[in-house]
């Protein structure tokens, strides 16, 4: 949360990192000020199907990360925490104008180091536009926080990276990933409970978790799949398996792991996994290293 404190100043501790930082006049782990720095803000069509239908999502993507993972896909806006300024007035009306474009719902891409400013502009957005709130993050989010949106978000999309604290502290510094993340997804699932979808099949509520397979740690997706099924089931959420890895951003890291694609039997296995345990959502075609979805998992119904 942010805390006020001395001389009314705020220090940021509104994530797990606990910064305390004063982003009035430095910045924490995230990289950004307080003020919004937005990366862009359009509709877009390479979401999970029922995110996008026919009029894409409207999405906004913030720049910083709280996790900042060396082999991060959108480095420039996390890690270098490129983008525009707005004010609260600006980006609320950049939110309206996707409503207005036809965007099927309103989805904020790394939205944690913002979370506590947006909970006054997502109100106001509320009451004149019904669109669903999808809040899309890398699931590193502290419980406070995510209780102050209760009733603010209709869809979580978070990630689940890691099952192994070693590998994200190896990764994306933080070494208590799995329990944070466990924690933070407890929260999502019971402020929204099992997937709602309208007559189009788009969702209306509910959560979709989102796994990464990483090159060269087949075992951390399996070990993900498994703390996933044995903790929340399968049917209570949908899964999304994501093959979009590419190496690129990771060229320069200390990994050699990192310094290639994933292979068709490391994606394929984890699917095959996540088939056998029952899970319901949607696998990544290899291509898609630029971001098509096929459509479900066997078995998912809508
Ligand atoms: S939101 Fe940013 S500054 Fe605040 S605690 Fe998290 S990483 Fe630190």
């Amino acid at each position: 949360m942010l805390l006020k404190g001395f001389m009314e100043k705020i220090f940021c501790n509104a994530c797990p990192r606990h910064c305390n930082a004063d982003r009035e006049v430095g910045r924490g782990f995230c990289g950004v000020p307080d003020t919004f720095l937005i990366a862009h803000a359009s509709k877009h069509f390479w979401e999970e199907p029922p995110l996008c239908g026919k009029g894409g999502s409207g999405t906004i993507f913030f720049s910083g990360c709280n996790l900042r993972c060396v082999y991060c896909q959108n480095y420039e806006v996390s890690h270098k925490a490129k983008g525009i300024f707005m004010t609260d007035e600006e980006l609320e009306a950049a939110m309206l104008r996707l409503a207005d474009e036809g965007a099927v719902n309103l989805n904020l891409v790394t939205p944690t180091q913002y979370a506590e400013r947006l909970i006054p502009i997502l109100k106001s957005f509320k009451a004149k536009c019904d669109l669903p709130i999808v809040y899309n993050c890398g699931g590193y989010e502290s419980v406070e926080m995510l209780r102050t949106l209760g009733g603010l978000v209709d869809v979580y999309l978070p990630d689940f990276k890691y099952a192994s604290g070693e590998l994200a502290k190896k990764y994306s510094a933080a070494p208590d990933y799995p329990k944070v993340a466990e924690a933070a997804l407890e929260e999502m699932l019971s402020q929204v409970g099992k997937p709602v979808f309208d007559e189009t099949g788009l969702l209306k509520k509910g959560v979709i978790v989102r796994h990464l397979v990483l090159p060269g740690n087949r075992q951390n997706s399996i070990d993900v799949l498994k703390l996933l099924a044995d903790r929340f089931g399968t049917k209570n959420y949908l899964l999304s398996l994501l093959w979009q890895y590419t190496p690129e951003f990771a060229k320069n890291s200390p990994y050699p792991e990192l310094h290639r694609r994933v292979t068709t039997f490391e994606y394929r296995s984890v699917a095959d996994l996540a088939v056998s345990l029952g899970f319901e959502g949607y696998f990544q075609e290899k291509e898609s290293a630029t971001s098509d979805f096929t459509p479900l998992f066997e078995g998912t119904e809508h």
